[in-house]
C-alpha cells in the first residue's frame, strides 16, 4: 500500500486562517506549474510503482481547469495504471462544482471530493475569507452525487472568534443535513504570519478559550458520533467503511510519495521534502532537476507513535515491538504518568488516547 499526495498551490483569494503553501496567480501561471508537475511525475515514475490511492490537495486543486486536470491525470496515466488507485481524492471548494465539473471529476476517475466548507454562517465565511456562499456547499453536495461521486468529505471549523455553542449546533445540522460519508473537524488554530495572528494580535479578534473549544469538540463528537459517524481520528469522523484511506497512510506511517511544491514524502526509511517556493519550483523542473530539498532520515518510532495516537484504535503494541524493536513505556517513561492521568490506556494490546487525551492531545504527544 502506497499513497501518491499532489499539491496544487493556487488559492483565488488568501484565507484569514491559513499557513499552508499556497499563493493567487493568474492561470498562465497555473498551467506553467501543472507542466511542471507533469515533468516531476514523469521523473517520479518508479516511485510510484505500487499507489493505491490518489490525493490532490492545496491551495485549491478544484481552481484548475479542465485541461490542466486532464494533463495531470494523463501524466499520472502514463506511469502507473489508473485501475490500481483505489481511492482518488480532490480537495475542492464548494463554488468550483458546476455540473460541467462534477462530471469532469468523475471522468478522471476522481471518487472522493473533500469539500471547503468550514462553517454554514455567511458572516463567519467572510470573516473567514473564503468565498462561497452557505446555498454553494447543498448545490456542491447535489452535483456531485448526481455525477455519481457519493463518497464526500465536509471540512468544519469549529471554535471560531465569537461563535456561540448555538452557531456550532446550527453547523452540526447541517452536516447532519446533508449526510457525507466523512467528516474533519478542526478547531481554528492561530498560525504564525496569518492575517488571523495580526489580527489577534492587534486586539481586534478574540481567540476563543480553551474551555470553549473542549466545549465545541464535545458537541462535535457527540452529535457526529449519535448520527453513525465512527470518531476514528481525532479530527475525523466516518460512515462504515468511508474511512480515508490516503489518510490512513500518514496515521500509520507508512509510504507516500509527495508532489509539487512543498510536498512531504515518506519512502522506504526516509523523509523527502520538495523546496517550499513555488518560482524555484518551476525552475527545478524546467531544468530538469529534482525538487527534492531534504531527504532525511525516518525518525521511525517517534513518527509511528505520533500519528498512530491519532487514531482511535492508536498503536499495536506489537506492532511497535517488531517494526521499531522497542517497549514504548521503556522508551518513553513519561508515558507512564499520562496513563497514570488519565490521558493514554492500553486497550487489546494497543496503546491508545482516551477521550480526555482526545482532548488534551498535545500533553501526549509532548512526551515524544
Ligand atoms: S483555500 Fe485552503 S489553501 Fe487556500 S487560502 Fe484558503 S485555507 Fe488556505
Amino acid at each position: 500500500m502506497k499513497g501518491i499526495y499532489v499539491h496544487i498551490p493556487f488559492c483565488r483569494v488568501i484565507c484569514t486562517y491559513c499557513d499552508f503553501i499556497k499563493e493567487v496567480a493568474k492561470p498562465k501561471r497555473h498551467r506553467r506549474y501543472v507542466e511542471a508537475l507533469c515533468r516531476e511525475i514523469a521523473m517520479a515514475a518508479d516511485r510510484l510503482n505500487g499507489a493505491t490511492t490518489l490525493y490532490l490537495g492545496g491551495g485549491t486543486p478544484s481552481l484548475l481547469d479542465d485541461d490542466d486536470l486532464r494533463l495531470i491525470f494523463d501524466a499520472i496515466a502514463e506511469v502507473i495504471l489508473p485501475a490500481s488507485l483505489q481511492e482518488v481524492t480532490i480537495e475542492a471548494n464548494p463554488e468550483d462544482i458546476t455540473e460541467a465539473k462534477a462530471a469532469l471529476f468523475k471522468r478522471l476517475g476522481i471518487n472522493r471530493v473533500s469539500l471547503g466548507v468550514q462553517t454554514f454562517h455567511p458572516d463567519a465565511l467572510r470573516f473567514l475569507r473564503r468565498t462561497h456562499e452557505p446555498a454553494d456547499v447543498f448545490q456542491a453536495v447535489l452535483r456531485l452525487q448526481t455525477a455519481g461521486i457519493m463518497n464526500i468529505n465536509l471540512d468544519l471549523i469549529f471554535a471560531l472568534p465569537n461563535q456561540t455553542m448555538a452557531e456550532l449546533r446550527h453547523d452540526l445540522d447541517e452536516i447532519v443535513r446533508l449526510d457525507p460519508t466523512h467528516v474533519s473537524a478542526y478547531s481554528l488554530i492561530v498560525e504564525e504570519g496569518t492575517r488571523l495572528k495580526t489580527l489577534i494580535d492587534q486586539g481586534e479578534v478574540t481567540p476563543a478559550d480553551e474551555d470553549t473549544e473542549a466545549d465545541m469538540f464535545n458537541a462535535v463528537i457527540d452529535t457526529l458520533t449519535t448520527h453513525g459517524y465512527t470518531h476514528y481520528e481525532i479530527s475525523n469522523f466516518a460512515k462504515p467503511s468511508c474511512e480515508s484511506a490516503h489518510n490512513r497512510m500518514y496515521w500509520e506511517n507508512r509510504e507516500y510519495v509527495g508532489l509539487g511544491v512543498g510536498a512531504h514524502g515518506h519512502e522506504g526509511n526516509r523523509r523527502l521534502l520538495n523546496t517550499p517556493r513555488v518560482k524555484d519550483y518551476l525552475e527545478r523542473l524546467e531544468n530538469h532537476t529534482s525538487p527534492v530539498v531534504a531527504d532525511d532520515p525516518d525518525e521511525g518510532i517517534k513518527d509511528t507513535l505520533i500519528m498512530g495516537l491519532r487514531l482511535r484504535e492508536g498503536v499495536s503494541l506489537k506492532t511497535m515491538h517488531t517494526r521499531h524493536g522497542v517497549d514504548v513505556f521503556t522508551h518513553y517513561p513519561a508515558l507512564e504518568k499520562a496513563r497514570d492521568n488519565g490521558l493514554i490506556e492500553v486497550v487489546k494490546g494497543n496503546l491508545r488516547l482516551t477521550h480526555k487525551g482526545m482532548l488534551l492531545g498535545n500533553e501526549v504527544f509532548m512526551i515524544f
